[in-house]
C-alpha cells in the first residue's frame, strides 16, 4: 500500500525533527501537505498514521492533511488553470511549454508538541 510507505516516512521525518530534548514529550499533531499529483488517499493516510505511530514520538498525535491541488500554467501565454490530471496542451493557446505549479507537494510542514512533558 502507497500510503503505508508515506506514513511510516511521516513517522521517521518527525523523530528526526524533534530535539533530543523534548523526546519525552508528545506530538499532538503532524500537519502534511498531499499534492493531488500524490495520489494519496487522505483517509486511508489517516489510518496508515495511526497505525505507524503507535511505537512512536507520534502516538495518539493527529494527522492534518492539508491537500494542494493541481494547478498549471502555460510558459508561452501564462494563462493558469486547475486539472484534475497533468496536462499536456495550454486550452488557451495549444502551446505545450506546460509548468506544473502545485500538486507535487509530499511533504511535512508542521510538527505541534505538547508543552509539557
Ligand atoms: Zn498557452
Amino acid at each position: 500500500m502507497h500510503e503505508m510507505g508515506i506514513a511510516i516516512s511521516i513517522v521517521k521525518i518527525v523523530e528526526e525533527s524533534i530535539p533530543e530534548s523534548m523526546r519525552d514529550r508528545n506530538v499532538e499533531a503532524v500537519v502534511v501537505e498531499i499534492g493531488r499529483l500524490s495520489t494519496v488517499v487522505p483517509e486511508s493516510l489517516r489510518f496508515c498514521f495511526s497505525v505507524t505511530a503507535r511505537d512512536s514520538v507520534c502516538k495518539g498525535a493527529e494527522l492534518d492533511i492539508i491537500e494542494i491541488p493541481l494547478t498549471l500554467s502555460c510558459r508561452s501565454c501564462s494563462h493558469g488553470w486547475d486539472a484534475d490530471e497533468p496536462a499536456f496542451f495550454c486550452p488557451s493557446c495549444d502551446g505545450i511549454d506546460i509548468q506544473i505549479n502545485t500538486g507535487r507537494e509530499l511533504a511535512v510542514r508542521t510538527i505541534r508538541v505538547a508543552d509539557e512533558a
